[in-house]
């Protein structure tokens, strides 16, 4: 298949989830924040983020990565389609859900509320669930060994490293009713984990 279908697909893509954070970017960036946790390695944390999804935008633009290309097959760009659709969904629902809670980073803001309604009734991090899926839906979309997983790979890492640290933050922030929401919710997947 031509891999221009992939690149119009990535492009479109990846300007939805910007569109998505934009509002909420810019919201949150007038709120103040009263607590942080934004250490050295939540600023590595967030170059890789930004790096790895600017690869795939590279990829479309550029022949710079062709050398990692692979041939373009339906089923695999079907099937990341639908992950793409369904990962931008709940991305856009989770942050309409935070709301002016949300930050890019470790951080609690004036006025911060606990949100246990919506998805944060059925898993403890939406956003990042989101996020994996969309990762997923890139990776099946695009034929390139290094720009089609790129984006997953820094995901799972800023799963892996933060939520650990997320949630001793939100822990100290909202003690006993942070425990009864953990002890009733899993992390990514409802009733699992
Ligand atoms: N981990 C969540 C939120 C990601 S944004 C998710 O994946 O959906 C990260 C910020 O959201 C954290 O710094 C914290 O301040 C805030 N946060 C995380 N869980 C929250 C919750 N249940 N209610 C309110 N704020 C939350």
């Amino acid at each position: 298949m031509d891999p221009w279908f992939a690149k119009a697909i990535i492009l479109l893509a990846s300007i939805v989830l910007v569109a998505i954070r934009a509002p909420h970017g810019q919201r949150s960036r007038g709120i103040p924040v009263v607590r942080s946790r934004k250490g050295t390695m939540e600023i590595v944390l967030l170059t890789i983020a930004w790096f790895a999804f600017f690869l795939p935008l590279i990829w479309v633009a550029t022949p710079l990565l062709a050398s990692a290309d692979y041939p373009l097959r339906p089923v695999p760009l079907f099937g990341g389609t639908l992950c793409l659709v369904f990962g931008l969904w709940l991305f856009h629902r989770s942050h309409a859900e935070l709301g002016a809670n949300w930050s890019i980073t470790l951080e609690v803001r004036e006025n911060h509320r606990l949100v246990t309604e919506g998805l944060y009734r059925w898993v403890r991090h939406p956003m990042y669930l989101s996020l994996l899926i969309y990762s997923a839906g890139q990776a099946l979309v695009l034929p390139n060994y290094v720009a089609g997983p790129s984006y997953g790979v820094a995901m799972a890492l800023l799963f892996a490293v933060r939520v650990g640290a997320e949630e001793r933050m939100m822990l100290e922030e909202f003690g006993k009713d942070y425990e009864a929401y953990m002890a009733r919710t899993k992390r990514l997947v409802p009733g699992l984990w």
